[in-house]
């Protein structure tokens, strides 16, 4: 429904329901009906987000898929409303923007809830003009599974004696659903059914909706579906964003695309495994692993995937190998591949902003020895800045790319 049709001034109370919606899950229907029912809430508008600040870099580009499956999703319950208000504002969205806005078609009178999910509450200080927001409409904070609540709780206090506003705590039903998590599993070709309404389901498969960029061959199905069971839905996630940027940068530098699809998908299998599986894994497969490596586990990972690699995703390509091998540390003298994976692991869509990351994008393409000496200076001063020492396949590694990037020029 257009919000000209919705006449807000016909209710005394409202809630706002936002996200990006991408897609759509049982988990935001049931926390909205939850807290509507609790409530006594007489409309639920659903605002798909337009271009979230919190949101990192991902292509947001399908906003009318998003507002579509919006609709879909909610249009068989008459408390629920969707609005355009967010996807037709041009440029960055902030929620103050939205409740001023929905505040001047409503009645004085309206009170406004927003609804919002744990893990976005913990953002809420960072969010533009927060005291403001929190003055102006009553903050509504869903619990959702896998969540620390006595944190929530703790920074919810913060929140609530900075500001002296209540925010109302309510307990839905734990639904370990995310969009995140959806959206992997289109990639890998795993069932999405009952995570969320049968008609959002059959528009995704219609429009073909986050489908992977990559051609679709049995072996890259058996490597996605495989990743999906072992990583986190946000690790997944990462990998599908390396191993997109694997292939633009292989384009460009004469590289076999499908070589850095694979490699760019295979580079932190072994990431999601605790320190006791890693050092076991290790044993079995013949890692070896150096003091260095032993004192700060987390760089086994890229020396344990290629094992694993090996191992468990029957690659033979030692090109391949060696690129998941290198792509945490970094060496000299690295293959192609080794340069665009480990660059792209820095560089991908989905890769919280940083400072310098445009300068590694832009060189990239342009110049990759500049891209691989900028991105070895930001992992070394990172890792300092941590009191972490340095393995010394990066300081060989940066000294040899310092040289050879101002040779060059
Ligand atoms: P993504 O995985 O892309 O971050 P998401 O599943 O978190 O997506 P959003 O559109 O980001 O969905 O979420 C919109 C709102 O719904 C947020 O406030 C979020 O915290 C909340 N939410 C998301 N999933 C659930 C769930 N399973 N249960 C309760 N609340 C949820
Ligand atoms: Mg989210």
């Amino acid at each position: 429904m257009r919000d000209e049709i919705l006449d807000l001034k016909d209710y005394k109370k409202i809630a706002v329901m936002g996200g990006t919606f991408d897609p759509i899950h049982y988990g935001h229907l049931v926390a909205a009906e939850t807290v509507r029912h609790r409530l006594g809430i007489e409309k639920v508008l659903f605002v798909p987000t337009g271009r979230p600040p919190h949101k990192n870099n991902r292509n947001v580009e399908h906003d009318e898929h998003r507002y579509l499956m919006t609709v879909l999703a909610t249009a068989n319950n008459p408390y629920f409303n969707v609005s355009r208000i967010e996807i037709d504002r041009p440029g960055m969205t902030y929620t103050i923007d939205t409740i001023q806005s929905l505040k001047k078609i409503c009645s004085d009178e309206t009170e406004i809830f927003f609804i919002t999910g744990a893990d976005a509450i913990n953002e809420i200080m960072t969010w533009k003009r927060v005291g403001e927001l929190l003055r102006i409409c009553n903050f509504v904070a869903v619990t959702r599974p896998g969540y620390d609540k006595d944190s929530l709780l703790r920074n919810m206090t913060g929140v609530e004696n900075d500001y002296r506003i209540n925010i109302t705590f309510i307990e839905v039903p734990a639904l370990a659903i995310s969009s995140t998590d959806i959206r992997n599993r289109v990639i890998a070709e795993i069932p999405i059914k009952y995570l969320l309404p049968d008609e959002v389901e059959q528009y995704i498969i219609k429009f073909g909706l986050y489908k992977t960029a990559f051609e679709n061959k049995p072996f890259f199905t058996f490597i996605n579906q495989k990743l999906h069971t072992v990583l986190t839905p946000e690790r997944f996630a990462h990998t599908q964003g390396v191993a997109y940027e694997a292939v633009n940068l292989a384009k460009v530098w004469g590289v076999s695309a499908e070589k850095a699809y694979i490699a760019g998908l295979l580079h932190d299998c072994a990431k999601d495994f605790d320190d006791k599986e890693t050092l076991s894994l290790c044993y079995d497969y013949g890692v070896e692993l150096d003091e260095i490596i032993k004192r700060q586990l987390y760089l086994a990972h890229s020396f344990l995937g290629a094992a694993v690699a090996e191992k468990e995703y029957l690659v033979t390509d030692s090109e391949i190998l060696n690129a998941i091998k290198y792509h945490t540390t970094g060496r000299a003298e690295m293959s192609f591949l080794e340069k665009i994976i480990y660059i792209a692991d820095m560089i991908e869509p989905n890769r919280p902003f940083y400072s310098g990351i445009d300068d590694i994008r832009k060189a990239a393409y342009e110049d990759i020895d500049k891209a691989v000496y900028l991105a070895l200076k930001q992992t070394v001063d990172f890792n300092n800045g941590r009191n972490r020492i340095i393995h010394p396949l990066s300081v060989l590694a940066m000294n040899y790319y310092e040289n050879h990037f101002i040779a060059s020029k």
